[in-house]
């Protein structure tokens, strides 16, 4: 047996182990999904148990800084709102501006709130790392965890 006794569906059943419970329904939900046994979750959690998660999209480039007067004069007519510097890896002296519309697509978040079960928020709080990607509700599709962060929050999943 290769089965992995630490894991189960939500509602505890055996994992299948040809993988029948990844099809999709057609709210793009799986049919079922893998969790933490009940006796590994109650060996306690490293993190607040949280139920609730909103699509923020992609995290903005690290190097964006608001432009400088000069800048937002010179630019005016283009709507730049930001400045990437590409930083020293790339090149210290070059980079590009952003303007809000380029910065909305480029983070690709509905801002829908999607809310989970019992077992599945209490494996995200003993095991933070323990998936790779999650649901939303409103783009009905499994995106990564960094395109979401906690309700109420500003922690992406998976931290
Ligand atoms: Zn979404």
């Amino acid at each position: 047996m290769s089965e992995d006794p630490k894991r189960t569906l939500t509602d505890g059943s055996p994992v299948p182990s040809d993988g029948s419970h990844r099809a999709l329904k057609p709210n793009g939900q799986q049919r079922g999904y893998v969790v933490l046994s009940a006796e590994e979750r109650a060996k306690g959690f490293v993190r607040p148990l949280r139920f609730a998660y909103v699509h923020v999209g992609r995290p903005l480039p690290p190097n964006l800084r608001d432009l400088t007067e000069a800048e937002a004069k010179q630019y005016a007519a283009y709507g730049y709102v930001k400045y990437e510097a590409y930083g020293p890896d790339r090149s210290p002296t070059v980079g590009r501006f952003w303007t809000q519309p380029e910065l909305d697509r480029s983070t690709g978040g509905c801002l829908a709130t999607t809310t989970m079960s019992l077992p599945l928020a209490e494996t995200y709080a003993r095991d933070p790392k323990f998936y790779g990607g999650t649901f939303c509700c409103a783009c009905r599709e499994h995106l990564p965890l960094e395109e979401f962060v906690w309700e109420g929050t500003q922690q992406r999943l998976g931290n």
